[in-house]
């Protein structure tokens, strides 16, 4: 898929503020925009970047200003964790996890609750 990463977003900054959070990415078009996050080490985190994929592939499927539109919509409708739009991308960013269980057989330190939920933001590791 097309896209591109803008590092040290000042969209990303804002919206790191506004969530408190260490580092955010967030996508507006085919733009991966990251704050607190270098492009290496977000590109090394396969589930994050597939999450972030799946929004451009979503911005692409309704158009730029039409999806802005609908993601506000729904987020005000029954907010973050429930956002149509974050369920599929979630979704997108775990598939590579069931893929490995599938690959390990059992692999304990995977856990439905340890998953990166319900937000774009990452504790630095
Ligand atoms: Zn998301």
């Amino acid at each position: 898929m097309e896209y591109k990463i803008v590092e040290r977003s000042l969209f990303a900054r804002i919206a790191r503020m506004v969530l408190k959070s260490k580092n955010v990415a967030m996508v507006l078009g085919k733009s991966i925009h990251l704050s607190g996050v270098d492009r290496h080490t977000f590109l090394r985190d396969e589930g994050w970047v597939a999450h972030e994929l799946c929004h451009i592939r979503q911005f692409k499927e309704h158009g730029f200003f039409r999806f802005l539109w609908l993601y506000l919509l729904e987020s005000m409708r029954v907010g973050y964790y429930h956002n149509k739009y974050e369920v599929e991308a979630r979704i997108a960013g775990t598939k590579h996890l069931h893929q490995l269980r599938y690959m390990a057989d059992t692999s304990p330190e995977i856990k439905p609750g340890s998953l990166p939920l319900p937000t774009d933001e990452k504790e630095a590791v």
